[in-house]
């Protein structure tokens, strides 16, 4: 009740719903514990959901694979972005959880494509704390086997800050999930610090321009050098090269000319949800 009546205080300050919760979660632990115990039952309760977002080939324009990403429609403060809760179910211990729902909606999701044979990979994002999961690589398996998906057709997604904290033992795990056949994709590369010598040391097969590079591509010089660099590095040491955040067709154009494997960003659709994603699948195939 005090939690409320400190939230509806924030909120008549002005700034509107996101600067509320924003400040009740910097300002307020009792209020972050309660948001966690939400974040529980939101996930018992159908408030965390899935969009899936496009990657295609950079050449044929096909549709390769698609993104999960997470979504909290929170019944007060409407639709809470993940760059928010991820970090608290991170911090209350959950994002074990919560992976495994994602993981399980994108499996789902895969499933229904294999029963129209189609194979289409999906991607899902995987945060540091994830690896440190001494059950990880089992609760993946099990999610395989129990939607009869084969490992070949999951992507997931590695923030750099994942490996970084304890590379012996993500480099182990990530070795199991290379075993079974999962592909492994650096995301937000280029952000990171080390993450030159990590390419080498880690099985991974694929890395994603952080889109902070290619936002700026059609208008910086600086920006287009660094795509450059990123996808000559990558294709030297064998791996792909994903570019996420495109939007213009200029900066299309660029990452297709300098050899980029595949482009996912507003340009080619925004993230959508399951039924709006049908549709764009069978208005683009015909
Ligand atoms: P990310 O993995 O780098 O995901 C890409 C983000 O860029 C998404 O934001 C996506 O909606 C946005 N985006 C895609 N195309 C464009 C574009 O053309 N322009 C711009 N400006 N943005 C674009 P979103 O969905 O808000 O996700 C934010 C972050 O939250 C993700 O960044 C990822 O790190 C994290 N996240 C999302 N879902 C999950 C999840 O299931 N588990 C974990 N651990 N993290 C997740
Ligand atoms: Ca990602
Ligand atoms: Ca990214
Ligand atoms: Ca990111």
């Amino acid at each position: 009740q005090r939690a409320d009546v400190a939230l509806l205080a924030a909120s008549d300050s002005g700034g509107g719903r996101v600067a509320s919760y924003h400040q009740v979660l910097d300002q307020q632990s009792l209020r972050r514990l309660q948001l966690g115990t939400e974040l529980e039952l939101a996930m018992a309760d159908g408030q965390i959901s899935v969009v899936f977002q496009p990657i295609i080939d950079a050449r044929t324009s096909d549709i390769v694979s698609v993104e999960t990403l997470v979504r909290w429609a929170h019944p007060r403060f409407g639709a809470i972005p993940p760059d928010d809760f991820i970090h608290l179910a991170e911090q209350i211990g959950r994002i074990g959880l919560l992976t495994d729902r994602v993981l399980d909606l994108a499996l789902a999701r895969c499933r229904r494509w294999l029963d129209q044979d189609i194979a289409l990979s999906v991607a899902v994002n995987l945060s540091a704390r994830c690896l440190t999961e001494p059950d990880l690589v089992d609760r993946m398996q099990r999610a395989l086997r129990r939607h009869g998906v084969p490992g070949e057709l999951l992507i997931l997604e590695l923030t750099e800050g994942s490996v970084v904290d304890d590379s012996v033992r993500s480099s182990n795990v990530l070795a199991e999930l290379h075993a079974l056949g999962l592909r492994l994709s650096m995301d937000d590369f280029g952000t990171g610090y080390s993450s030159l010598s990590q390419l080498r040391q880690l099985p991974i097969d694929e890395v994603k321009i952080d889109k902070s590079f290619v936002l700026g591509m059609s208008t910086s010089q600086g920006e287009s050098f660094i795509a450059r660099s990123i996808i000559e590095l990558a294709h030297n040491l064998g791996l792909r090269v994903v570019a996420e955040g495109v939007e213009d067709e200029l900066t299309r154009k660029l990452l297709t000319e300098m050899g980029c494997d595949k482009l996912q960003g507003f340009l080619v659709s925004r993230p959508l949800p399951d039924e709006r994603l049908e549709s764009w699948l069978l208005a683009r195939t015909g």
